[in-house]
């Protein structure tokens, strides 16, 4: 299996496509999931291209999850959510649809419900709101 340099996150890193971003630094890039499944729903990935876990550097994937952990703890405290969950899908097999690697982040409170993957678009507007509430969020 090889990486495709069109998937869609290659052209958001390149700022082909928009996206509203959390947090970047010389490794990783953070943003919120256009179809999120629980409100603050986000994504970290690292500007190393990898099509998931399976083929990552190691040394990546370090630097990848502290972000992972970073952004994890703020977009809790946005949300106001009491826990969160970390989805990562390898292969289509398993439910992967975007082949560059990512790690999902979904803030949830106890008894939420989490929608299904990929299902419906968020407004924008919503999007930019919980962006800036996560950004706002770092300790
Ligand atoms: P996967 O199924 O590969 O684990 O997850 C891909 C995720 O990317 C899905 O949750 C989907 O909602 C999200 N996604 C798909 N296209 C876009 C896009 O153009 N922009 C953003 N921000 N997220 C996307």
């Amino acid at each position: 299996m090889t990486y495709d340099p069109n998937n869609i996150f290659a052209k958001i890193l390149r700022r082909e496509i928009p996206s509203h971003k959390i947090y970047e630094d010389e490794h990783t890039f953070a943003f919120m999931d256009v179809m999120p499944q629980t409100e603050g729903h986000c994504l970290v990935i690292p500007k190393q291209p990898s099509r998931n876990l399976l083929d990552a550097d190691l040394d990546v994937l370090s630097r990848t999850m502290a972000v992972v952990q970073k952004v994890a703890k703020a977009a809790m405290k946005a949300m106001n959510a009491e826990g969160c969950q970390i989805r990562q899908y390898n292969e289509q097999a398993a439910g992967q649809t975007v082949f560059h690697l990512h790690f999902h982040i979904l803030p949830l409170n106890t008894g939420q419900i989490v929608k299904p993957h990929s299902n419906k678009m968020a407004d924008h507007a919503v999007l930019a709101k919980h962006a800036e509430a996560i950004r706002n969020a770092f300790g």
